[in-house]
């Protein structure tokens, strides 16, 4: 009978946000299908799980993939875990699952264990109104970048991006003279850090989160969720 492949989401800093269903699970595969098995070792190792782990990522090359496949074909049931959070979000998966789908078709079972994202843990945090929001991932760090940053401005609802730390100041800046080019005020949540020791979220415009960045060198610690909309103007501000 054909294998099963699980997509487990995974916590994003505090471990304890692992789902009961996900621990039985990555506890009854026969392999767990890792981004990195050193990062999911910790893990396991916490929850005292012994289940076997193999690397699977973005570069896994054609072989990896027909191992894979091969595995479900001979009955065994697998579990793919990313780095941190759910897989296929600005991580590895979708190829994955494509595979699966293309060579099972309607036989294929695949299931998805919800759990920790980024993107579902800081949405409620902003208190903004986000049944409807936009979710860009990360921004190309070069070529493309300013045409999908100005593609953020050109939604009407709040957009969610990932950034790194690397690129959190640059970001700022880059909004800052967007606001101006476009006439736009833009109103940001920067949440750091989610779920861990240090979490924290800032609100304010572009230029006052780069002004409190440069003042705070711990600000620009961790890792980073950046939402943001246009502010709604005052019937009498011409700003
Ligand atoms: N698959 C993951 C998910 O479901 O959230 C996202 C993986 S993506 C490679 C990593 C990015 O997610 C980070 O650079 C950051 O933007 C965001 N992220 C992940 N964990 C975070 C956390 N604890 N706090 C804030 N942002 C986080």
């Amino acid at each position: 009978m054909l294998g099963t492949l699980y997509l487990i989401a995974t916590p994003i800093g505090n471990l304890e946000d692992l789902t009961y269903r996900a621990h039985r699970i990555l506890g009854e595969v026969d392999l767990v299908l890792c981004e990195d098995t050193r990062n999911t070792k910790k893990l396991l190792d916490h929850y005292q799980i012994k289940t076997a782990t193999k690397s699977f990522h973005q570069h896994s090359d054609a072989r990896r993939f027909n191992q894979v496949l091969s595995a479900l074909e001979s009955g065994q049931n697998l579990a793919l875990v990313s780095d941190a959070g759910t897989p296929g979000i600005s991580d590895p998966g979708a190829a994955l699952v494509a595979a699966v789908r293309e060579r099972f078709a309607s036989e294929a079972k695949i299931f998805s264990l919800p759990g920790a994202s980024a993107v579902t843990v800081a949405l409620p945090l902003s208190g903004w109104p986000v049944d409807r929001f936009c979710f860009f991932g990360f921004l190309p760090h070069k070529k493309g970048r300013q045409s999908r940053l100005k593609e953020l401005l050109e939604q009407r609802y709040p957009v969610l991006i990932y950034e790194s730390k690397h690129r959190l100041a640059k970001l700022l800046e880059e909004l800052e003279i967007l606001e101006r080019e476009f006439g736009v005020q833009l109103e940001l949540m920067i949440a750091r850090e989610l779920t861990k020791m240090f979490e924290q979220t800032y609100f304010g415009r572009p230029g006052d989160l780069a002004r409190l960045l440069s003042e705070d060198l711990d600000m620009a610690k961790g890792e980073f969720v950046v939402l943001l909309r246009q502010a709604k103007k005052s019937a009498n501000n011409n700003d």
